[in-house]
């Protein structure tokens, strides 16, 4: 959720918006009235075959819905006729939210709390533990960029007080988790323990290395209930450093500011679509790239009355999951073994295949000693990968991690690993895994030649 977003009221979870209608009808429902009532969808009107066409075959017809022409509309051109924003941001019905894009892509939405809330509910049942536990009206840590969350950035420290906005409180006040002082390690334990929440919240990149500080520091942590994480990759070396000192279930939870929750990781450890509050539509990539059951999404909200999302690409790497059914008895709309990194951060071998963040990551799990690890690509064929790592092992991981590229990339690419003491965040305090400098055009992984 964007900054200052967050309702004060502790809203328990009550019936979402969507009633009665099943997936189909919510699917049909969204498309009509986003093609009659919002400007920015006025020229797909044209290409829709019909009510008497079968819905699928409507949404396949449809355009790709980017963020750049969210960004480009500007904020008004997603929100029906019937609703005036003006009066919507007097009314306190609406706030402009900006996205926590991880890179340049930062977009303005009409952001309705109200939705927010009752997406966030109907993802909750998705996860048994969370079904428990998550009320409403439970308390909730938050650890992750304070550009992407909570009260919002000053430069003077903000005490404790100023950083509860209703049942939550946000721990971190730092764009980079490295820039932590031992005191303010302290402090967030101290703070975690005089809260007591239900659940933590954190961005994988910034749990870890708090994990990691406390576990050096010597410090016994509050034990949540359960930890969530979202708003990155759940990295396999993140969460190593995450379960040293957790002992709670962990869930990934997913989607964007723009689209809510859309998946929700089970006690089972897969993910189910929030088939109450969106449609996805799954297009796989091309089989030598992965496909048929790595693809993108493209993600449909039903129930926001200020701000229509159809048939948008929210930008990341879906693997469908194929083991047969969940043993959680869960079934409804997607169900997907992992999210593998962003779009843009995939990148191609010199005899052309595609590696994800997921890819990189699983192979870098068996390096012990290793605490990050961040890809750029400054040219074909040249990569630098920066690491950090414990500083006993630090040599013996970099020559570790150099053998695991080569052994994803393959002899035709050049190899750099340095051990940093820092990574790259973004602006908006995110840290992506992998950064080509050149232009890259990843639709080849899905458009048919
Ligand atoms: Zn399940």
């Amino acid at each position: 959720m964007p900054e200052a977003t967050r309702s004060s009221a502790s809203a328990p979870c009550g019936k979402g918006a969507a009633g009665s209608l099943d997936y189909q009808a919510l699917s049909v429902r969204a498309l009509e009235t986003g093609l009659a009532e919002v400007p920015g969808y006025e020229s797909w009107r044209r290409l829709d075959p019909g009510p008497q066409t079968p819905i699928d075959v409507r949404y396949a017809a449809m355009p790709v819905l980017t963020k750049q022409e969210l960004r480009d509309g500007g904020p008004g051109w997603f929100t029906p006729r019937g609703k005036d924003v003006q009066t919507g941001l007097s009314a306190g019905d609406v706030v402009f939210a900006q996205t926590s894009g991880s890179t340049d892509d930062q977009v303005t939405i009409v952001f309705n709390v109200p939705w927010w809330e009752a997406s966030e509910c109907a993802a909750w049942s998705l996860n048994d533990h969370a079904r428990r536990l998550a009320t409403g009206s439970h308390r909730e840590a938050v650890i992750a960029s304070p550009r992407c969350v909570g009260p919002g950035c000053i430069p003077r420290p903000r005490p404790m007080t100023e950083r509860i906005i209703g049942r939550h409180l946000y721990l971190n006040q730092k764009i980079n988790p490295v820039w932590w002082t031992a005191a303010e390690i302290r402090r967030m334990a101290d703070e975690l323990k005089q809260w007591s929440p239900v659940l933590l919240e954190g961005d994988p990149a910034y749990l870890a290395v708090f994990a990691r500080r406390a576990a050096e520091l010597g410090l016994e942590l509050f034990q949540p209930q359960l930890i969530f994480l979202t708003y990155s990759f759940p990295s396999r070396i993140y969460l190593r450093q995450i379960r040293q000192v957790f002992g709670a279930p962990i869930a990934s939870s997913y989607g964007s500011t723009e689209t809510g929750h859309v998946f929700m990781e089970c006690e089972a450890g897969r993910l189910h679509q929030n088939t109450e509050q969106c449609r996805v539509d799954f297009q796989p990539w091309l089989a030598r790239y992965g496909g048929p059951l790595r693809g993108r999404m493209l993600v449909t909200v039903f129930d926001n009355p200020w701000f229509s999302v159809l048939h948008f690409d929210i930008g990341d790497v879906a693997r469908l999951d194929d083991r047969g059914p969940c043993p959680c008895g869960r079934s409804n709309g997607l169900t997907l073994a992992s999210i593998d990194g962003r779009t843009k951060d995939v990148s191609f071998t010199a005899d052309g295949r595609a590696i994800t963040v997921d890819d990189i990551d699983a192979a870098l799990a068996k390096v012990e000693g290793l605490n990050a690890w961040q890809l750029d690509l400054p040219s074909p064929g040249i990569s630098r990968m920066h690491i950090m790592a414990e500083p006993a092992a630090a040599e013996r991981t970099r020559i570790q991690v150099r053998e695991v590229l080569e052994s994803i990339y393959g002899s035709g690419m050049k190899y750099e690993v340095t051990v940093e003491a820092t990574l790259q965040h973004e602006p908006s305090g995110k840290f992506r895994f992998a950064r080509a400098s050149f232009p890259v055009d990843h639709s080849v992984l899905w458009k048919a030649e």
